[in-house]
């Protein structure tokens, strides 16, 4: 029997056709005698009558459970009118059917599939194929198809040209760990599953290619967190004879172009940008959810000579005086409340935490006002705070407060205001090139050591402070996520020299890792840039939930097992004989 419908598209205008549906019986009931079925597919729902008076095919059906996969032949009715569910595509029809075929039948499953289902995630993800039966998975994945298919339909439309890249190749420099693969032929020898197609981009802007792009898997294995996966996926993009303002513009004509044809919300363009020098000073975050506001100020000139020691001492050591108001909050902040946030403010490594509220009424209240009324009176009179607001701040070094003050903003966001509407798309451009990793004690690239360093930065930093050259790179956030990042290329031997010397890479390890870069660089390199977009938190944000493991069809668990196939799993002595390895037992 072979479909001539699928089982979301009849409607009374089929009324009396007679027609084969193939599907899974989602659910069976008996009502008075008759067998009420409720047959699903990819499409949609579609009920099935089992009459009592064809005797043979209603004792073939009574046999029929959930998840039976089954054929059915049938003419089309409309249903009475008691009966019709019109929030339903199908819901004015039902097919009175005359022959059944059952192609397999069906354990009971492990979990549910025709209800929300409260199994646990792990029984879930062992299960994955018949999670991904249910209606609301299996959307998540065709909007990630639509996503994908829009940003495609974009770039071709651009110019750009999809090219793969390996994925047996060699290491690649994004920072985390390499997933490694043992060659059998040159035993000894590994391959690097790519970080992301850093390198192999840029040798194409070298071969001319101009527009690239692939939709790239790139593997990192880094500890895994909540949120990440050892493989994740990129909209790797990369363009020559540009600079930063042509790579923002295409990623933001990128994503409206793809969001709007997936969601339908309009998505208006230029974003938003801060640097991130600015990112930090205004929110402690180079990835601000700017839509809650609270931006932090310098308070310090209201407590310029102030008797009261704590914040003197503080401002005479060059300390700073910092803080954020948020709104409607001085009412839901009881004592203890503001007790629990000084609790995490210490945690956070700062002194403690100061407030002042102005009470609905009006009525200002504030945890020094002993010492310190007057101060606070100017400081109301200057800045002008609504009733209902509370206003939080600290003391500290620069970094330390700052950064501080941002994860505490963060924290009261999520804990106590309710989640803001809307897709708050933001640039923070101009990263630092470096930073000092404290656990390898040594300078790191804070984007990839490819990026081109501010020019100007460059010349006066590069031999007395390398911590403090800007980069030419940037990152899209939205709502507070990091979505993509780029940068403009080093497409300069000499300079490339420079940032490896400062990366501790002398000229052997540089040819070592990256000679053929650096070749490729004396055969007229134009200049590039280049951003990828991470598909998966995009995919989150769009169908609006926490996990990146929702919009996966296959996702592995937080620590990177698969719990269907049970990778990562061990092989057998002849395999590892082969590659010449041996597996040494943990040390006790
Ligand atoms: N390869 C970079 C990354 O994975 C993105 C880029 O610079 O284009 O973060």
């Amino acid at each position: 029997m072979k479909r001539t419908h699928t089982c979301g598209e009849l409607t009374d205008k089929n009324e009396g056709h007679r027609v084969t549906l193939c599907g899974w019986i989602d659910r069976i009931r008996n009502l008075g005698g008759i067998e009420f079925a409720r047959l699903r597919d990819r499409y949609g729902f579609t009920q099935v009558i089992f009459d009592p008076k064809n005797s043979k095919l209603h004792h073939k059906a009574r046999k029929l459970s959930p998840e039976f996969c089954v054929a059915v032949r049938g003419i089309v009715r409309k249903r009475p009118e008691e009966a019709q569910r019109k929030d339903q595509e199908t819901g004015g029809i039902e097919i009175l059917a005359e022959e059944l075929h059952v192609f397999s039948s069906s354990e009971t499953p492990p979990i549910y599939i025709n209800i929300e289902d409260r199994s646990s995630e792990d029984l879930r993800l062992k299960y994955r194929y018949l999670d991904l039966r249910k209606p609301s998975v299996r959307e998540a994945i065709i909007t990630r198809h639509r996503f994908t298919q829009a940003v495609r339909e974009f770039l071709n439309g651009e110019g750009f040209v999809d090219i793969e890249t390996p994925v047996l190749t060699k290491s690649t420099p994004e920072g985390a760990r390499d997933f490694l693969v043992p060659s059998r032929l040159r035993p000894g020898r590994f391959y690097a599953l790519p970080q992301s197609p850093q390198l192999f981009k840029q040798l194409l802007m070298v071969s001319g290619f101009d527009k690239y792009y692939q939709i790239a898997k790139c593997y990192r294995d880094e500890d895994l967190r909540a949120d990440r996966q050892p493989e994740h996926t990129q909209i790797d993009i990369e363009m020559s004879f540009v600079d930063e303002e042509d790579v923002l513009a295409l990623a933001e004509r990128l994503m409206k172009f793809a969001f709007e044809k997936t969601t339908g919300i309009e998505v208006s363009i230029p974003f938003k940008r801060l640097t991130y020098e600015k990112a930090m000073m205004l929110f402690g975050s180079d990835k601000p959810d700017t839509r809650y506001g609270m931006e932090q100020f310098n308070m310090a000139k209201w407590f310029e000579g102030t008797s009261f020691s704590a914040i003197g001492n503080a401002l005479e050591r060059g300390e700073l005086v910092r803080g954020f108001a948020a709104h409607g909050l001085a009412s839901v902040f009881s004592r203890k409340k503001l007790d629990h946030y000084t609790e995490r403010a210490k945690e956070l490594g700062l002194g403690g935490l100061m407030w002042i509220k102005v009470e609905k009424d009006g009525i200002t209240k504030s945890s020094i006002m002993k010492h310190c009324a007057e101060e606070i009176e100017l400081l109301l009179k200057d800045v002008s705070i609504p009733p209902d607001s509370l206003i939080l701040f600290s003391i500290g070094p620069r970094a330390t407060l700052t950064r501080a003050l941002g994860e505490l903003r963060k924290k009261i966001i999520t804990e106590e205001l309710r989640s803001a509407e809307g897709l708050d798309f933001l640039w923070v451009t101009d990263f630092p090139m470096f930073s000092f990793d404290q656990e390898r004690q040594r300078i790191v690239a804070e984007h990839h050591p490819f990026t081109m360093p501010n020019l100007d930065d460059f010349e006066k930093f590069a031999s007395s402070d390398p911590l403090k050259i800007r980069a030419r790179s940037y990152d899209l956030v939205i709502n507070g996520t990091e979505v993509a990042s780029g940068s403009v290329r080093i497409h300069r031997q000499d300079i490339q020299q420079k940032v490896f010397e400062i990366l501790g890479l002398d000229q052997e390890e540089a040819q070592g890792k990256f000679g053929f870069l650096l070749e490729a660089f004396k055969y007229g390199a134009p200049p590039h840039a280049g951003i990828a977009p991470g598909l998966d938190r995009l995919l989150a944000l769009i169908v609006g939930s926490d996990s990146i493991r929702d919009v996966i069809a296959f996702p592995k668990t937080a620590s990177g097992s698969d719990l269907m196939t049970g990778a990562p799993s061990e092989v057998s002595e002849e395999q590892l004989r082969e590659l010449r390895l041996r597996i040494e037992n943990e040390k006790p």
